[in-house]
């Protein structure tokens, strides 16, 4: 042993394993509050060069970035599979839709970022008015497990793209993913360490939002983010929260019920039902109910869990769901629900059977509570109305789905929720330009498209005098009959009845 070695701190680590096999996939540091604090330090330095590079030398990296995101795209996929135990297909759409946004943000944050004109008015028309986004400087994102590539990089590609450096803290499910990312982006950035990453546990994310950085983007549950913003209101660092959520899909009398019962199917049990945006609600018309109900039981006996080539989903990613799932079918059941399919006995030591709830009542955890496992209730509604004010009767507003042909649109912007889809699921999440987070417990702020690259930059206003005015009103040599001139001026502009 060196002399170095024998003094140096032994350095904490945990391994992150594979939740079909328990495989150990990968070793990683637990980052101490002082590890952050020396990141954050670092990224402060390499923010200025990088908010230097300017629109278009940030875009160029970007697109270098998302060229060997997209080469290595296999790789990136079987990481995925390993960490999180998802089919290798889901990995790719995951990866896929991330790639998209990192195309998205990168040609359009001059468009949207860049400096504009904007009208000084009447009263001050001898000035220029302009607003500028400026970086807010280092960003610390905080990411979940259940989409390590999607989700970590909705918030990390635009704070990137808005000229910000970050330190990112992975899930502790996922640091293998989350170092990937990093490491593929510091070979197409290798002068200065713009996106770092950080590992360990709760107390590594909690030393990051406390280390000075200028915002924290966080996307997990609704309970940490509250904790979250609780300890960023301590140095007023802003926050944007993309929480939990308890969606619902609501199926109206002339709905296309092949699709509906398709999107049901598919929106409940993908990736586990571990989806923020998963359906875990049915509200269906009275008329169609029975109908859909048979379509959704037929469809759903065709999809099976397990780790080889044609299981549809993966293990519960994260052991301790399983206790939430079981405990949401009990409480459902013992009430007088019904399972149509799955049941008590679909909950195992690793795999969840999908299941379908009828009869459970509204105020049951199954209904009111992230699930956050392959089951969905179903429920039959009077008229769409009866729909609208059931789905909106829960503290979550993540996003929701609306299956109707006359009156999709209405039905979507009644749901109190951020996001909407009309007749396929979950479409919004695959549109770059489209802004994404919720309302209530599922969060605020936004992340992707133009609200996205906005989030992450403060807005600058700048007025400045091209000629000094004939009447000067900021001035204790004003006199009255100035004060008489803006009487009568303001009167003519805005004085009519
Ligand atoms: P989680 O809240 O347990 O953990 C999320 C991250 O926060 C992890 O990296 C964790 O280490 C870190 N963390 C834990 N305690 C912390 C603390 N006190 N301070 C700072 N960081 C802390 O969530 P999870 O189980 O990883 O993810 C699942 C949840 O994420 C679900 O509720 C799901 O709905 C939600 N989610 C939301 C979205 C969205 O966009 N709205 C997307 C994906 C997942």
């Amino acid at each position: 042993m060196t002399a170095v070695e024998e003094h140096a701190p032994a350095v904490e680590t945990f391994d992150s394993r594979n939740p079909a096999t328990d495989e150990v996939v990968g070793t990683h540091p637990v980052h101490t509050a002082e590890d952050v604090r020396a990141a954050v330090e670092r990224a402060r330095e390499a923010a200025g060069w990088w908010a230097g590079l300017g629109f278009d030398g940030r875009a160029e990296r970007l697109r270098q970035w998302k060229g060997v995101l997209t080469r290595r795209l296999p790789q990136l996929c079987s990481l995925v599979r390993e960490e999180t135990g998802k089919p290798l297909g889901d990995a790719q759409l995951e990866a896929v839709l991330a790639i998209e946004h990192v195309a998205w943000a990168a040609k359009n944050a001059r468009k949207v970022l860049g400096g504009k004109r904007r009208s000084p008015g009447m009263l001050l028309s001898n000035h220029t008015a302009t607003v500028e986004y400026q970086p807010l400087g280092v960003v610390g994102v905080i990411g979940p497990w259940n989409y390590p590539v999607y989700t970590p990089l909705g918030s990390i590609t635009y704070a990137l793209a808005a000229g910000n450096a970050v330190v990112f803290k992975p899930s502790e499910y996922t640091p293998g993913v989350g170092k990937w990312l990093v490491d593929m982006f510091n070979e197409v950035v290798p002068e200065a360490p713009v996106l770092q990453l950080v590992t360990g546990y709760g107390a590594t994310g909690a030393a990051l939002v406390t280390s000075g950085v200028d915002k924290i983007a966080f996307t997990g549950s609704t309970a940490t983010g509250k904790k979250i913003m609780a300890a960023a209101a301590e140095t007023l660092t802003p926050v944007v929260i993309e929480a939990g959520g308890k969606d619902p899909l609501l199926v109206d009398a002339d709905a296309d019920l092949e699709a509906a019962a398709e999107a049901t199917v598919w929106g409940a049990f993908s990736n586990s039902g571990q989806t923020c945006v998963g359906v875990e609600r049915v509200y269906v018309h009275e008329r169609v109910y029975d109908e859909f109900l048979e379509k959704v039981v037929t469809k759903a006996r065709e999809v099976r869990p397990g780790f080889d080539q044609d299981a549809n989903y993966g293990p519960m990613t994260m052991p301790a769901q399983l206790d939430v799932v079981r405990r949401h079918i009990a409480d459902a059941l013992s009430r007088g629900g019904r399972a149509l399919l799955g049941g008590a006995d679909a909950v195992g030591d690793r795999y969840v059977q999908p299941t379908v709830l009828v009869d459970v009542p509204e105020d049951s955890e199954a209904v009111r509570e992230e699930t956050f496992g392959p089951t969905v209730t179903v429920a039959r509604v009077r008229d769409m109305d009866e729909a609208v004010e059931k789905a909106n009767a829960t503290n979550y507003g993540l996003a929701a789905t609306v299956f109707a042909k006359a009156r999709g649109m209405e039905l979507a912007r009644r749901l109190r929720s951020g996001m909407a889809s009309v007749n396929a699921p979950l479409s919004f999440a695959g549109i770059a330009s489209l802004p994404f987070g919720g309302v209530g417990d599922s969060g605020f702020g936004r992340i992707h498209g133009p609200e996205g690259l906005r989030e992450f930059a403060r807005s600058k206003a700048i007025a400045r005098q091209r000629f000094t005015a004939p009447i000067n009103l900021t001035t204790f040599a004003r006199t009255p009959k100035t004060d008489a001139l803006v009487a009568k001026l303001i009167t003519v502009l805005h004085g009519k009845r």
